[in-house]
């Protein structure tokens, strides 16, 4: 595998000025609490986006990237006010950023690598700007703090590149440590770093369904908590804090399904803490099977086959717990393992899963390569 320097340089012809590097990260625990002003724990993946800069003296953007396999060098106005809808966008998001900032950049040329599947949910848009911010914050030397970094990042996701994202993905990716999860109040973006115990590790599976309606889904049900708030007078669900009032009673029962769900997934936050502290990964696995059972049930975002996975995979030895990881409707589930038996226990459940459904899957995490998972 070249490096990212030896990438840079067969692109370009010269050595860059200046490397970087960024993780992805998974959520543990707190879905769909986000927008709720409530509580998440993510953790930075061990895989990693990198990248290699260098310095031009006009405002073009020469960017490549292993992840595009055409040969060709993308070509971009950094100074041009518009988005094209292309991966440049997040690297053009960030340039202007860092330049609102007073940071002495124009154009750069850019060579990018990545282990992170794209689009798989594991944040590989969030790892490839916070990675490209560092490698411009390296090359002029200019100094921002993390956090400030990653406000920067979620800004220009949300307004130059138009994904409507939270903070948590570039706040994990700029701040995370490995190994450690990040406790993010979601309202005052406090933190709170938390040992991962040494013998637990994470496996990522993806279902390989992605369903069209996922964004339907996502803003009918922030549609329904902005509902259950107004009709019980606060301001986010976070603020009925660990009871639900009696006057929920009164809406209607899908509206109560889905308060219950942010209630009760954020109390499962700190269990998962509670319990990862002390050791107790049986219980922290427990857990986790609660939060699924609860994004199935109440907050009814889960789909056939993300259940049979989490159902498999906790019938896996060595698996503690299992539940879907992102916004539902397809996608990916996260395991809870013994660190010793994670791959194994991978590979055990992509075999029943083609045994049960003749699908294949992909393993992200462990990185098992493509369709490894079955064999
Ligand atoms: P996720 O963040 O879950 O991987 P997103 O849809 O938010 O999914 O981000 C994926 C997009 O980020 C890609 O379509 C691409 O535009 C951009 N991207 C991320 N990593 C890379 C990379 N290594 N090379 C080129 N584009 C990338
Ligand atoms: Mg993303």
């Amino acid at each position: 595998m070249p490096t990212i320097r030896e990438i840079y340089r067969s692109k370009f012809g010269q050595p860059p000025n200046a490397v970087s590097q960024a993780p992805g990260r998974v959520n543990i625990i707190g879905e769909h609490t986000d927008y709720n002003g409530g509580f998440v724990l993510p953790t930075p993946t061990p895989l990693h986006t990198r990248c290699a800069v260098g310095r031009r003296d006009d405002d073009v953007l020469r960017a490549w990237s292993t992840a595009r396999s055409t040969d060709s060098i993308v070509d971009v106005d950094t100074l041009a006010p518009e988005a094209i809808g292309g991966w440049t966008d997040y690297v053009v998001g960030i340039l202007q950023a860092l330049r609102g900032r007073g940071v002495d950049i124009r154009g750069i040329d850019l060579a990018v690598d990545s282990d992170l599947p794209l689009g798989g949910g594991l944040s590989s848009s969030a790892a490839l700007a916070i990675a490209v911010g560092r490698a411009i914050l390296a090359l002029t030397k200019a100094k921002i703090d993390p956090v400030e970094l990653a406000k920067l990042v979620h800004t220009s996701e949300n307004e130059f590149v138009g994904a409507h994202v939270g903070i948590m993905d570039p706040l994990v990716c700029s701040i995370g440590l490995q190994r450690q999860l990040v406790l993010i109040d979601c309202r005052t973006i406090e933190v709170r770093y938390v040992n991962m115990p040494d013998s637990a590790a994470l496996v990522v599976i993806d279902s390989g369904v992605r369903h069209a309606n996922a964004s339907n889904g996502y803003n009918s049900r922030r549609a329904e908590c902005e509902r259950a708030c107004a009709a019980l007078g606060v301001a986010e669900i976070r603020d009925l804090g660990r009871q639900a009032p009696p006057e929920l009673a009164a809406l209607d029962a899908a509206v109560q399904r889905r308060v219950r769900h942010v209630i009760s997934e954020n109390e499962r936050v700190f269990g998962v803490v509670a319990a990862l502290e002390r050791d107790d990964l049986p219980a922290a696995g427990r857990i986790l099977c609660e939060s699924h059972a609860s994004l199935r049930d109440d907050y009814e975002v889960s789909i056939p086959e993300l259940d049979t996975l989490v159902e498999l995979a906790t019938a896996t030895p060595g698996v503690y717990g299992a539940r879907l990881v992102g916004g539902g409707f397809g996608g990916c589930v996260m395991l809870l393992t013994d660190r010793e038996r994670s791959e194994q226990a991978a590979r055990q459940v992509c075999r029943a899963y083609r045994e049960r459904t003749g699908e294949l899957l992909e393993v992200y995490l462990p990185k098992l390569g493509k369709r490894a998972g079955v064999g």
